[in-house]
């Protein structure tokens, strides 16, 4: 029951997911703890090196530039910016730092190369470094590698289907392709989504089908609850009940027994016995920090009492796999290629999402 499997069905998923509660959980935990230590969970500090005017039309998403919202942008963070609050998050445990930028693709020159150059400096702080960029080429992928990176983030959102009705400016099959293309270097995957924003069941579970019949699957698969921003189309969204993010964290866990899963945006809303819940159904990382990118987070030293009280470790660095070198840009053996490449520019548009748009506009006319 607990072998890494690649051809799950979504009614096997579903059959899953819809599984008396206690059954799941015990399946769930049981698997968690042939493949992992149930009491050791991986802490990562997300940030965000490059802040809103995103020309993307992400339903949930507060940094796109089209929706009226409070976040503020900010351009590229320097290396020295960022090397002093990857310090700060070493010293508060954590032993990831994930750099966000809301951009739809990188583009190459000076702003990648200073990204490149962050990778570096924080690989050499015996951190593991993710980044989440959107979507990369072949080489960009292994130009971030060769700079030390040691995963790469980019989620599926929700099954294929769903998608379309979410973001309307590039195609489930791009987020697809710059998942292969990091699979063409030693960097490792980090793709997951957000439940909540109006699928049915059977889009989660489609979900999961397309991250575990990834050979590999991800080694991490962030599940986050949507935190519903005023101002996004998806402002009016319920939260997800508790009940729902442990049966997904407990499926996940069931259809990817290796992977990390990662309890991701969200965690505001649930108390610490939903939290507790969710790391025994398998969750065993967390972002810490006061923000995800803009949306609020826990504070570290709540999720620090937590882990006391639960008798809880925070994972030490390269644990999983060994820490990548660093390559000096020097000595790159992989250009700036300057490469224009075309992502899909789908030509579906999404009722809500236009209509928040005009909205915007209006406000600020
Ligand atoms: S989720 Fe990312 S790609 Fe989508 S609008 Fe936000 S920053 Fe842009």
């Amino acid at each position: 029951m607990s072998e890494t499997r690649h051809n799950w069905t979504k009614e096997e998923i579903l059959a899953i997911y819809n599984k008396p509660m206690m059954e799941l959980l015990y399946d769930a935990a049981t698997i968690h703890r042939k493949h992992h230590d149930p009491n050791t969970v991986q802490v990562s500090t997300l940030l965000s090196i490059k802040t809103g005017g995103c020309p993307e039309d992400c339903g949930y998403c507060p940094q796109a530039a089209r929706y009226h919202t409070d976040v503020e942008g900010n351009d590229l963070m320097s290396v020295n910016q960022v090397k002093a609050q990857a310090l700060r998050a070493k010293a508060s445990g954590s032993s990831r730092v994930c750099m966000g930028a809301a951009w739809r693709n990188v583009k190459d020159g000076p702003e990648f190369d200073q990204v490149l150059e962050m990778v570096r400096t924080i690989n050499k702080l015996d951190m593991e470094v993710c980044c989440t960029l959107g979507m990369i080429t072949e080489n960009q992928a292994h130009r971030l590698a060769e700079a030390g990176l040691y995963a790469y983030n980019h989620n599926l959102d929700s099954s294929e289907e769903y998608y379309k009705e979410v973001i309307s400016t590039r195609g489930f099959e791009d987020r697809l392709e710059t998942i292969d293309n990091v699979r063409k270097t030693n960097v490792t995957v980090c793709s997951g989504g957000i439940i909540g924003m109006g699928e049915a069941i059977e889009d989660r579970a489609g979900m999961l089908v397309a991250l575990s019949t990834l050979n590999p699957q991800p080694e991490s698969v962030p599940i986050n609850a949507l935190v519903a921003v005023d101002g996004t189309p998806l402002e009016d969204q319920k939260p997800v009940s508790i009940w729902e993010m442990v049966r997904m964290v407990a499926t996940t866990r069931v259809v990817m027994p290796e992977t990390q899963v990662r309890l991701s945006a969200g965690r505001t809303q649930m108390s610490q016995e939903g939290q507790t819940m969710c790391f025994f159904a398998g969750a065993n990382s967390i972002f810490a920090g006061d923000k995800l990118l803009t949306t609020p987070n826990p504070d570290v030293n709540e999720d620090m009492k937590l882990f006391e009280l639960l008798g809880l470790n925070p994972q030490k660095p390269f644990i999983k796999k060994m820490q990548p070198k660093t390559v000096e840009a020097e000595d790159s053996q992989y250009k700036d290629l300057g490469e224009k490449p075309k992502w899909t520019r789908p030509s579906h548009t999404i009722e809500r999402n236009e209509v928040k748009k005009q909205e915007a506009k209006q406000v600020k006319a």
